[in-house]
């Protein structure tokens, strides 16, 4: 099998898992895999156990594509996460309940858990608002990004990058899981913030731990 047709196989299995995971339901969310200079993307508003390996888009960096199916409204922010980040081999956006409602409520997640480094950093941003499919957005949410691996968006969703699409998914799950936990500790009292020091240690010994460490990206051509 040529690795496009994988990697087209990889966008729709994936697609598959988002609602059974819990980052999405309905036609939400878009996942895309870097690819010979452009990058494949979910078609715009299919649902996704309708997707076929063949519906899935190819878009070049300039936004060009050749196809039957838009692409989803989303590809300006997947280019440009492309464009700024080399890390950045897939990428996941979804709109999970816990995620989503910080956003709602424009709350970073702060560093209440060693698994603030599963972002990247010490927080994992949310970023501005601006209507879904502008550039206005992808400019906004590629600042979220700065040194991070996944962001809130406002009163939208997240985002989750990876060297892989298996690693962009398990981050897009744990980012979810830590909203989640985040929003519960929020309910019960004051959550704690670990310190600098503290998240230095998790975030350097997190980099060798479990799908954390896979830094080979999906290969690409
Ligand atoms: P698409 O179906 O166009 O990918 O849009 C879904 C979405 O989540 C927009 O932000
Ligand atoms: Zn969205």
């Amino acid at each position: 099998m040529s690795i496009e047709r994988s990697l087209r196989e990889d966008i729709v299995a994936n697609g598959l898992k988002l609602t059974p995971s819990g980052l999405s339901q309905g036609t939400s969310g878009n996942l895309s895999i870097r690819f010979g200079g452009g990058f494949l993307i979910t078609p715009s508003g299919v649902p996704y156990g309708e997707i076929t390996p063949d519906d899935v888009v190819y878009v070049d960096m300039d936004g060009h594509y050749e196809h039957s199916r838009r692409p989803s409204s989303e590809w300006r922010f997947h280019r440009d996460i492309y464009a700024a980040r080399a890390d950045a081999h897939a990428v996941v956006h979804a709109h999970p309940p816990y995620s989503t409602a910080l956003a709602m409520c424009r709350m970073d997640i702060p560093a209440v858990h060693y698994m603030i480094a599963v972002g990247g950093g010490d927080s994992i941003r949310c970023s501005d608002y601006y209507t879904y499919g502008t550039q206005a957005l992808s400019d906004a949410v590629v600042r979220a990004l700065e040194g991070r691996l996944a962001c809130l968006m406002a009163n939208h969703g997240m985002i989750a990058t990876g060297a892989n699409m298996e690693q962009a998914m398990w981050r897009a799950v744990e980012v979810e899981t830590l909203a989640r936990q985040y929003t519960l500790a929020m309910q019960i009292g004051k959550p704690v913030l670990l310190t600098d020091d503290e998240v230095a240690q998790a975030l350097e010994k997190f980099g060798n731990y479990g799908l954390m460490s896979k830094q080979i990206s999906t290969p690409s051509q």
